[in-house]
């Protein structure tokens, strides 16, 4: 039972305005998780049953888990949050204990949504042990059969994300398991304009900033490295002058210089 206790439930307050780009992805979570919640006598009507499994797939930074929060939030659902690599680590010998009474936590607190980020460390293992079951075995075999039960409920959701799909093991993918992919790929012109606009939000710029020159000069920046940009901005104005009340372009041509973009990787959709 202690096992899972540091697993935190939130409410998370994040909209689909802080967001920028993704609209596809943000559209095709609002049909499989807000509208089931929100008209389960149509589905029922009907005679169909939203996904239990959704795999957001694409490179680091570009905001899966951004997006998990935000369709948590914008249904009202609870959010249970782990990482892969936290279920073999935190709970060294309790591993399927902390899945098992991490399902029932989510369940307890329905409707929610499980979030498993880094999914694939779960298949890193798995089967390369000669003798018997290894860990990850089990914990995987214990993830299935909490998924399989929950095909009967619409209130719990479980979403899992990963920058290597090409590790992720076929078992978890098949029908009634993650069986709705989401590709969430890196901002394109247009996205990085909506995701300055996102993060310059909160900061006081003057009136010199264009967020299309900005878009312009940050190619392949994903939207993590935008947000690290305005934040190194207001760095760059407080080491230039202390007294600083403001960002200028200059400073955030500085920070754009100063920054490695991440580096990314082609994804297969
Ligand atoms: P990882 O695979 O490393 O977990 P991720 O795809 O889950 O990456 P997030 O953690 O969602 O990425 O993104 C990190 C941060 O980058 C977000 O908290 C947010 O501040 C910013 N960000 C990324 N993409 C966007 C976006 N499209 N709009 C606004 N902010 C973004």
């Amino acid at each position: 039972p202690s096992a899972m206790r540091e697993v935190i439930l939130e409410v998370p307050k994040v909209n689909w305005e802080d967001v920028g780009g993704q609209s596809e992805v943000k559209t095709q979570l609002m049909e499989a998780i807000e509208w089931p919640q929100k008209h389960q006598d149509a589905f029922n009507r009907i005679g169909t049953r939203p996904p239990t499994g959704i795999l957001m797939f694409g490179p680091p930074g570009c905001s899966k888990t951004l997006m998990a929060r935000a369709v948590a939030s914008e249904a009202g659902l609870n959010f249970l949050s782990v990482k892969g690599p936290e279920l073999f680590s935190k709970w060294v010998g309790e591993s399927e204990k902390a899945v098992r009474s991490l399902f029932a936590k989510a369940r307890a607190n329905a409707p929610s949504i499980i979030f498993f980020d880094e999914i694939d460390s779960l298949a890193v293992i798995r089967g390369k042990e000669s003798d018997g079951v290894s860990v990850s075995d089990r914990v995987m075999s214990q993830l299935l059969v909490e998924m399989d039960g929950l095909h009967q409920r619409v209130d719990v959701t479980v979403i899992a994300a990963t920058n290597r799909p090409d590790k992720i093991d076929s078992a978890l993918l098949r029908p009634g398991r993650f069986d709705r992919l989401l590709y969430v790929g890196p901002p394109n012109h247009t996205d990085r304009e909506e995701i300055f606009r996102i993060h310059l939000r909160k900061i006081s710029c003057s009136s010199d900033i264009s967020i299309k020159v900005l878009a312009s000069l940050t190619e392949g920046f994903t939207g993590a490295d935008i947000s690290l940009t305005c934040r190194e901005a207001a760095v760059v104005a407080i080491e230039e002058c202390h007294d600083a009340s403001e960002i200028s372009m200059q400073h955030l041509r500085t920070a754009i210089r100063q920054m490695q973009p991440s580096e990314i990787h082609s994804y297969e959709e």
